[in-house]
């Protein structure tokens, strides 16, 4: 049977390239994420913190349940598909919701409370790209479930404080409280009779949200709704006691630990499940630098309700935090903030000719399992283009294997700074370097 060859389908523009907000993370970024990574396990390791990396992919009954059915990030921004099992799945928009779930599903009550918990992973919303506003991006979330006390949210700040000290960024949180079912509603009214009159000035999205909820026309960012929310009401004059109370405790704790902080009453965050305290971490820029001025770096909140809401045990408090991690090299970018150099390469192994190739691969593992940081450049035969790839690494010395060597065993040891070569025998080679090696360590 003569099959006719399938026709091939013509791609339309664009099929083929990065989808709208997605990102590549090429090499030449690289430095910094793995900066933000070592920086990330050793701030955990050092608190406590244990990791926890749950699935991209959930139900989306989970993020309705938590991050809430009205919260723009699960209405308007989520990637939510049917499955070929008919299972109505959902992309995870954060991180938080599913970190609950495994603390429950994993019976983590059972041990020793409060479990803290993190994670670096991808998270996703459809959200209007623009510069450093992707739909799929990168969050540090750091999760304490089983604590209420006020000093965990005085770390939890504390953290991120430190976190940014450490890497050389200038941030200051700005924190409030929103309060728990006993004290929102009433300020919830206070809200909705102080806008009453000025309803019709405000963006459509915060007239329908007068009703279901006030509390996000705090932080609309349009001008008109801006202004108006600056003579409204605030939330820290009328907490309940319990709420009250809890958040002076944490700016004591902060207080105690020196950690400068701004009140702010607009910070009620996006998400329905937060309880008192709330914050959001923005960097301080120095004259003229505008980014990501507008745009808080990290954020995050007490939640205690979420956990008896998704079927856990009633009564335990939680909080947590996320940073976007790609907003945090945007910064570190933009206050030239350099990365430490990466570790440098020693040695350069050239070779010339098919025999001496042949060998290059073990010489090379032999070499790198020896402790020698070894590059080589094993697709060129030309022995300049090796040698100028050797200078433009920086490397200290070249070895080069020629013919004449196989035959010999031996093995040419170029010094790069002098040009000097000497003729060393292979057997020998390794001692060889890390002899010089050390000599020109020991001068630094
Ligand atoms: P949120 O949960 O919305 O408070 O987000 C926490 C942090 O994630 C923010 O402070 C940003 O640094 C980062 N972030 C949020 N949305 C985006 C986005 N669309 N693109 C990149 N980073 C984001």
């Amino acid at each position: 049977m003569n099959k006719k060859p399938e026709k091939k389908e013509k791609t339309k523009k664009g099929e083929l390239q990065l989808l709208r907000g997605m990102k590549d993370i090429l090499p030449n970024e690289q430095d910094y994420w793995e900066l933000i990574r070592n920086k990330v396990a050793q701030f955990a390791s050092l608190y406590g913190y244990e990791r926890l990396d749950p699935p991209v992919l959930e139900s989306t009954a989970l993020f309705l349940r938590s991050t809430g059915k009205y919260s723009d990030v699960v209405e308007k921004e989520m990637f939510s598909f049917i499955d070929k099992g008919g299972d109505n799945v959902s992309l995870r928009p954060e991180l938080t919701p599913s970190m609950c779930r495994a603390y429950i599903e994993h019976g983590m009550v059972n041990l020793p409370q409060p479990v803290k918990l993190y994670t670096l992973a991808p998270v996703f919303r459809h959200d209007k790209p623009q510069a450093g506003r992707y739909r799929q991006f990168y969050q540090i979330d750091f999760e304490v479930i089983g604590s209420s006390r006020p000093v965990i949210d005085a770390e939890m700040i504390a953290i991120q404080y430190f976190l940014y000290k450490d890497l050389g960024l200038q941030a200051q949180v700005q924190i409030n409280s929103v309060g728990c079912p006993h004290c929102r509603p009433t300020y919830e009214n206070l809200l909705r009779e102080y806008y009453h009159t000025k309803k019709r000035n405000l963006c459509e999205t915060c007239k329908k949200r007068l009703q279901r909820n006030a509390l996000r026309l705090l932080d609309c960012k349009e001008e008109a709704c801006r202004e108006m929310a600056e003579g409204a009401p605030q939330f820290l004059d009328n907490l309940c006691e319990e709420c009250r109370e809890h958040f002076v405790k944490v700016l004591e704790h902060l207080d105690a630990a020196e950690i400068p902080y701004t009140l702010n009453s607009h910070i009620v965050r996006g998400l329905d499940y937060y309880t008192k305290t709330a914050f959001e971490f923005y960097p301080i820029l120095g004259e003229g630098e505008k980014e990501g001025s507008q745009s808080a770096i990290s954020g995050g909140g007490r939640y205690d309700l979420l956990i008896s809401e998704l079927g856990g045990r009633e009564g335990t408090g939680a909080i947590g935090f996320a940073i976007g991690v790609e907003r945090l090299i945007l910064l570190l970018k933009a206050q030239q903030i350099t990365i430490p150099a990466p570790k440098q390469i020693d040695i350069f192994l050239a070779q010339v000719g098919e025999s001496a190739r042949k060998q290059a691969i073990r010489l090379l593992e032999e070499l790198r399992k020896a402790g020698f940081n070894a590059r080589a450049l094993l697709d060129k035969e030309s022995l300049s283009a090796q040698l100028s790839l050797a200078s433009k690494l920086g490397v200290k010395f070249t070895l080069i294997l020629g013919q004449k060597e196989m035959l010999d065993k031996t093995i040419l040891l170029r010094d790069m700074s002098s040009g000097a070569q000497e003729i060393v025998d292979v057997k020998k080679v390794q001692h060889e370097l890390s002899k010089r090696l050390d000599k020109l360590n020991g001068e630094k």
